[in-house]
């Protein structure tokens, strides 16, 4: 009887730190998931802003949404994606839904019990909303956990599409590569940990290339070849094989 009891303590023990140790690696994700009991409100469906948020931010913040909306659709065709959106006034009341204090636009957490776009004050205008939309739109349509194996040059080099800030233009990459001489070698630029470098001109750079690269792959393919290439992916194909084979199917004139 000792035995058991001592097995049972043991088997309990065991547990509670397999919960702690989950607990603590995914609290943003699960602040995220339980954003409805928190103390931010929802103004329209999946939409969730700080108490302090002004009224006239929160019409921004909506508005902004719907027009983003289209910057998606025009990429994707349609949007099956419905990502829950957390907006706040200030970074330190964002922390806790992972945005880094020192990220001033927003994020996208692509988790198996859905996406969560969190902006930022800073982030309340469409090239950001777009830009995570389209995070948000690709991991949806790709699923989970495939869409957690996509090259970050990709998946950031798409949500660029609809981000037209100018650090990202046309013209700053001519510049900065030297009008195509200094392309660096995009398997390189595929984890987190290398594309997001604390340097913020190399970070920028890394997205102003990706968003070139993606901008020709697509020229090349139309959203007939992203959507040959998403089916690709959502059935486990490999992605650099399933890239160069889209982009010499030449899909568009299929
Ligand atoms: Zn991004």
């Amino acid at each position: 009887m000792k035995k058991i009891r001592k097995i049972s303590l043991i088997a309990l023990l065991i547990f509670m730190g397999a919960l702690s140790i989950f607990v603590i690696s995914f609290s943003n994700q699960l602040n995220c998931y339980f954003v409805r009991y928190s103390n931010f409100k929802q103004i329209a469906i999946n939409v969730f802003v700080q108490l302090n948020m002004s009224h006239s931010d929160q019409e921004i913040l909506l508005q902004k949404i719907e027009r983003s909306k289209q910057r998606v659709r025009n990429l994707f065709g349609a949007i099956v994606a419905k990502p829950t959106i957390i907006a706040g006034t200030d970074n330190k009341r964002l922390k806790r839904f992972g945005l880094p204090m020192n990220k001033k636009s927003g994020i996208t957490y692509k988790t198996l019990y859905g996406n969560f776009i969190v902006i930022a004050i800073d982030g309340l205008n469409e090239d950001v909303i777009a830009h995570e939309m389209v995070h948000a739109e690709l991991a949806a349509r790709i699923g989970w956990p495939q869409g957690l194996k996509i090259p970050v040059w990709f998946d950031e080099g798409l949500a660029t599409q609809v981000d037209f800030r100018p650090q990202y233009s046309e013209e700053v990459w001519k510049e900065e590569t030297n009008n195509g001489k200094r392309i660096p070698n995009f398997a390189k630029l595929a984890s987190g940990k290398q594309f997001f470098v604390a340097e913020l001109t190399t970070c920028r750079f890394h997205y102003t290339v990706s968003k070139h690269e993606v901008k020709k792959w697509l020229g090349k393919v139309g959203s007939k070849g992203l959507m040959k290439m998403i089916d690709k992916l959502r059935n486990g194909n490999d992605f650099y094989r399933s890239y160069h084979e889209v982009a010499e199917g030449n899909p568009r004139n299929e």
